[in-house]
């Protein structure tokens, strides 16, 4: 079973990753889209935010020494906090408001997935 869950997982880890806050809000609900799109179009590996916020040691030191794009939705910049907390230096970074998009008055449709998409998927 455990190994059978292990196989079948997406998380992902190679020389570019990607990370999104997946916030509970419509910019939120978009840096998770745009990091699974970015992963499916074999792109970057996505991973778990949540695996460094639990201090996972052995995730966290394989991480640092990957390219890394961290997505957050809104200025209260949640992944890039925990990523500083947590030590990483220089890893890219894009804040879906810095696109002009405003928290609780974004749609999440194909539009605006598509221009956030657009943008992450140009960052190296
Ligand atoms: S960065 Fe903003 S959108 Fe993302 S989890 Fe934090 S509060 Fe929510």
């Amino acid at each position: 079973m455990e190994n059978q869950e292990k196989s079948s997982c997406l998380c992902g880890v190679s020389e570019y990753m990607v990370l999104a806050c997946s916030g509970a809000c419509d910019l939120g609900q978009i840096t998770d889209i745009v990091a699974r799109k970015l992963r499916d179009n074999e792109v970057r590996k996505m991973n778990c935010l949540a695996v460094v916020g639990a201090g996972i040691e052995k995730s966290i030191e394989d991480f640092k020494k990957k390219n890394i794009l961290m997505l957050d939705g809104c200025p209260i910049d949640c992944g890039k906090q925990i990523l500083d907390k947590a030590g990483f230096k220089d890893y890219k970074y894009l804040r879906v408001t810095d696109l002009g998009y405003k928290k609780g008055q974004t749609p999440v449709n194909e539009e605006v997935i598509k221009n956030v998409y657009d943008t992450a998927e140009i960052i190296y």
